[in-house]
């Protein structure tokens, strides 16, 4: 059984039934305190609307910022409920704590079609502790756990993964949405498989690399920790980044992608300065230069143009793709251009294409690239964790499909 065949909301009966859902509303807020994106929002809406259109009572608790197990009303989930009660058309019920007398009445005296936020979980300490009283009691208001909240599926706290110890426990959409495409990509993929790997350090990449070389048929490295495995390779690199203690992993990871026939491809050419910009946005001078070319005093900090068009290729030929960290970086302008010719290439292929991480889907949805994409992870540290190959707690508790 594939750990990511999981029951989902669809595959049971929710009608007249209290669902207690665990949504990520944990979203940003400016100085004034006005949401300032409601992706997180939007995309637990298929959930809750096909709870409310199969006459559920739907009882929903997230985490917000980081109240230190206090109530504090700077973190209160009332902004989210608002903005959710406007894209859903119907009025949201807020409850004034979590699992206190006030949530416990309106859960109770829900009915059918009705949606209710609980407070914040993070105001009890127990939340991050998974404790099980906390989960039992808040298990105690619904007969039917959903989790969509894919941004703390790699946590087991009580909210995301103990509370499923005292009822059936399925997935929200989101969720389903994320396990069945990443979880293809990773279990059976299309074939080419290519996978693009950037950000700063090697080091926070280390597991993703391991896994990835058994699955993928080619592994594209660009990024700052492309720089450690120049040097692995031999090249001088200058002022770039490079983590001295990872050479020989990199060393290790190429001999054996080597054993295995998986393409390794790193940059042929990078984009130069002679420090890291500063601020990081300041109009800065650039050289482009072959990497064994790359000048002692500057350091690498953009994929060059050759680049560009060999990654590109390898996408163009790939029947999946998945992408995680920029190829440079992209909060300078003269520094971005790799990143947005690798979102370009994306855009234009009929591939599977999986996008993770901050940095790459920004660039997918400042390109206006998202609807070419055919999945955009909407969690950072789960969608790296996932790629690791490790089980989320939030997803090993929900029942397996029959
Ligand atoms: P991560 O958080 O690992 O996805 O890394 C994202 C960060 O990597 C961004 O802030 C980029 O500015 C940075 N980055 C990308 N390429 C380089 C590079 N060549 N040298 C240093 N930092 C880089």
């Amino acid at each position: 059984m594939s750990m990511y065949n999981k029951k989902s909301v669809e595959d049971i009966d929710v009608a007249g039934k209290k669902v207690i859902v665990r949504v990520d509303f944990n979203v940003p807020f400016d100085a004034e305190g006005n949401i300032t994106d409601d992706k997180r929002i939007v995309g637990a809406l298929p959930t809750i609307k096909y709870l409310v259109d199969h006459n559920a009572k739907t009882i929903l608790v997230s985490h917000l910022g980081r109240p230190k197990g206090q109530f504090n009303p700077k973190y209160s989930m009332a902004p989210a409920s608002a903005r959710l009660a406007q894209l859903l058309g119907k009025p949201v019920i807020q409850a004034a704590d979590v699992i206190g007398p006030d949530a416990e009445a309106k859960a109770a005296a829900l009915k059918n079609g009705e949606v209710l936020m609980l407070e914040n979980a993070r105001f009890h300490e127990e939340e991050e502790k998974n404790d099980p009283e906390f989960a039992r009691k808040l298990a105690s208001f619904a007969e039917i756990y959903v989790n969509d909240a894919f941004g703390t599926a790699h946590r087991a706290h009580a909210t995301t993964a103990g509370i499923a110890d005292y009822l059936p426990a399925v997935s929200g959409m989101l969720i389903e949405k994320e396990i069945s495409i990443m979880g293809k990509a990773l279990e059976n993929p299309d074939r080419p498989f290519v996978t693009i790997l950037g950000g700063a350090k090697v080091a926070d990449k280390l597991k993703v690399i391991e896994n990835l070389l058994n699955k993928a048929d080619t592994l594209i490295i660009g990024g700052g920790m492309a720089f450690t495995f120049l040097a692995a390779k031999g090249f001088k690199v200058g002022k770039s980044l490079v983590d001295e203690t990872k050479i020989d992993y990199c060393k290790d990871m190429m001999a054996k992608a080597e054993e295995k026939g998986v393409k390794i491809l790193l940059p042929d050419d990078c984009v130069c300065t002679a420090g890291f910009p500063d601020p990081i946005n300041a109009p800065i001078e650039t050289v482009t230069v072959d990497v064994d070319a790359i000048p002692d005093d500057m350091m690498g900090l953009d994929i060059g143009p050759k680049t560009d068009k060999v990654f590109s290729e390898a996408v163009k030929n790939a029947k999946t793709v998945v992408w995680n960290g920029p190829m440079g970086v992209t909060e300078n302008p003269a520094l971005a251009r790799g990143t947005i010719a690798v979102a370009e290439a994306l855009s234009h292929t009929d591939a599977t294409t999986i996008v993770g991480g901050g940095d790459s889907a920004a660039a997918i949805e400042k390109l206006g690239f998202a609807h070419t994409i055919t999945h955009i992870s909407t969690g950072g540290g789960a969608s790296l964790e996932f790629l690791e190959g490790k089980v989320l707690p939030g997803i090993a508790c929900l029942e397996d499909k029959d």
